[in-house]
């Protein structure tokens, strides 16, 4: 047999190897601005046209580099930052690897300028695809830019694996945010097609913290400081009661490197102990020091994560360090979460558990069996009048209407709109209203059950295009950051459509004129704010269509919440329209609307 391995073309090896730094349109932006780190720039300037797809461009301040240095930048393994193995533990620099700059010219269109700053001219390297097509002096201030043209323009499969230009551009900031929070002493820009996203002074952490993410930060952050031998944490925690449904403002730095740890992020989400309800997620910012001696960061050619020597020490200290900044601020004491309306918090009727405890029923008995059957009944019977049924009765009538359910929602009957079907209803606990059913009892969890009815009256708003709005007699402004301001821009027309009325109103700013008619008793503006909140959720968590989308937030958002007193009418009226869904058993998000507690079941607690 002939010899068959041979070596790859370097241009095909360095497309390969890019692959491992260059994902997206982000990895650019972050290596490079890592890059005007590590000139020691005071000013990183960073353009993006088409979300980084036709062009990125950094400029520094920075030192620069000598004509050689220039030419030689773009090889692979080129580096001045490190030169022994010794020195991997002794990093203090964003880059080591002299890959970055290899990698985006083997993919891309380059222009580099630099300039030393006592050089009189600097000098200009275009490169494609890893070749060299130009290269002379020019004209430049001191400093670099690199300019980064048509990504992946020579790997179609990858520039058509790229996603939508709002999912890159989030990508980017999301870049540019880590990068902006790790050295807040330089000053920072973000330009997109022409339009300024960022503009961000030098100035201490909070001042950085409240320019990216918003004027109200700053009542929400508590500081946070634990020196140990080994290394020292700093930095800011949230406020218990501003944790979000999303994980996206957590950062944890390590010696001002952005590093991914779900380890780390949970030792912090564990400090705040039972303060935050299931699934919510504080915002933090967290630096630690450590000498580089204790850790290796040469683990991904990305460089988001790293290994501690001791990381289960630095777990620990996180952990107590989050402890004892809450209890500072006497946060632990005085929260009362039942005051905030927004966080779906469990009932006040929930005894000292209350945070831990969802539920106060035990539902798991009352779910679906374990064949995946429903013991959901068929409505219509549920409420006829017929003579009492023994268990067989019962049996065949469980077959039978899991027939239906498994059938799916078309074949429910549609609306009972006979009240006097359940002539008597009940509410407990300003959560759970109970009524009488034939089979024994039925138990509706209003905030599901009205999930349900708006999920499906907003769905049917934006799919039919008939809205209606009730117009605000105060219209209220609303300040958002920049990146949930681009994702309102992305949705503006949809949110319209399910009957918001707003203008915008100066940078990142709009007003709200008017709300969805028909929901009522709620906070405009922290529903607004939730609906954004919950939309971006949504979007991360579940492939889902705008529409679908909106319809889940805004059910989620509007919905009454627990704790809310109703009367019997607006029980009644509950009932109703819940059985008027076409999916009445399930909130949007798939919890069980109600249950039904057999007479069987009541029975069997009576006989020993
Ligand atoms: P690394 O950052 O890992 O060293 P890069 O490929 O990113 O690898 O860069 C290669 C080298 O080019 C760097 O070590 C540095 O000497 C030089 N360089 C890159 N960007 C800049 C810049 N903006 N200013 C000055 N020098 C730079
Ligand atoms: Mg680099």
């Amino acid at each position: 047999m002939p010899d068959i391995i041979h070596l790859l073309p370097e241009s095909i090896a360095n497309q390969i190897a890019a692959g491992e730094v260059v994902q997206r349109p982000a990895s650019v932006v972050k290596e490079l601005i890592e890059n005007a780190i590590d000139a020691g720039a005071t000013k990183v300037r960073v353009i993006v046209k088409d979300a980084g797809k036709s062009l990125i461009q950094v400029i520094d301040d920075g030192c620069g580099m000598s004509v050689t240095d220039a030419r030689m930048c773009f090889e692979r393994h080129a580096t001045s930052k490190i030169r022994t193995s010794d020195d991997l533990f002794r990093i203090r620099t964003m880059g080591f690897r002299g890959e970055a700059l290899a990698s985006i010219a083997a993919v891309a269109q380059v222009t580099l300028k630099t300039k030393l700053s006592g050089d009189e001219l600097g000098t200009l390297i275009s490169i494609e695809g890893s070749k060299i097509i130009d290269s002379e002096p020019t004209a430049t201030i001191n400093g670099t830019s690199v300019e980064v043209k048509n990504l992946f323009f020579n790997v179609p499969a990858r520039r058509n694996f790229l996603k939508s230009n709002s999912i890159e551009m989030r990508h980017i900031i999301d870049e540019f945010q880590r990068a902006a929070l790790s050295h807040p002493h330089l000053s920072y820009y973000l330009f997109q097609n022409d339009m300024e996203v960022y503009n961000l002074p030098t100035g201490k952490l909070v001042k950085r913290i409240i320019n990216l993410f918003g004027k109200n930060y700053q009542s929400q952050l508590i500081t946070l400081e634990e020196n140990t031998p080994h290394f020292n944490i700093r930095g800011y925690i949230g406020k218990p009661e501003y944790a979000k449904k999303t994980r996206g403002e957590q950062f944890v730095f390590v010696n001002n490197r952005f590093i991914k740890s779900n380890y780390l992020n949970h030792a912090v989400q564990i400090g705040y102990e039972n303060l935050l309800p299931k699934e919510y997620y504080p915002f933090f910012v967290l630096f630690i020091e450590i000498d580089p001696n204790h850790i290796d960061v040469n683990v991904h050619p990305t460089k988001t994560e790293i290994k501690f020597i001791d990381e289960r020490t630095v777990y620990g200290i996180i952990k107590s360090a989050v402890r004892q900044s809450l209890g500072q601020h006497n946060i632990m004491p005085s929260l009362d979460y039942n005051m905030d309306i927004n966080m779906d918090l469990p009932t006040k009727f929930g005894g000292e558990n209350a945070l831990n405890t969802t539920r106060e029923l035990d539902y798991e008995r009352f779910r679906p069996d374990a064949r995946g059957q429903s013991n959901i009944r068929n409505w219509e019977a549920l409420f006829e009048k017929q003579e009492n049924l023994g268990p067989d009765k019962l049996k065949e009538q469980f077959t039978i209407e899991s027939e239906i359910h498994r059938k799916g929602p078309e074949h429910y009957p549609s609306a009972i709109q006979k009240a006097d079907l359940y002539p008597q209803t009940f509410q407990i606990h300003g959560k759970y209203i109970l009524s009488p059913v034939k089979s024994g009892i039925m138990i509706i969890n209003q905030v599901y059950a009205h999930q349900r009815i708006l999920f499906e009256k907003y769905l049917n708003v934006l799919v039919t295009d008939s809205r209606s709005t009730q117009k605000l007699l105060f219209p209220i402004t609303l300040d958002l950051n920049p990146s949930d301001f681009a994702l309102l821009m992305d949705i503006e027309e949809e949110i319209i459509r399910m009957g918001f009325d707003f203008n915008i109103f100066g940078k990142n700013s709009i007003i709200i004129n008017g709300i969805p008619a028909g929901i009522s008793d709620i906070n405009e503006k922290e529903v607004f704010e939730g609906l954004i909140e919950q939309y971006k959720f949504n979007k991360e968590k579940l492939e889902i269509g705008i529409f679908e989308n909106l319809a889940m937030s805004m059910a989620r958002y509007a919905a009454l919440k627990e704790g809310k007193v109703l009367n019997d009418e607006a029980q009644r009226s509950l009932i109703d329209q819940l059985f008027g869904c076409k999916n009445p058993n399930y909130s949007p998000y798939g919890e069980s609307t109600y249950v039904i507690l057999d007479m069987e079941y009541i029975e069997g607690y009576f006989k020993n």
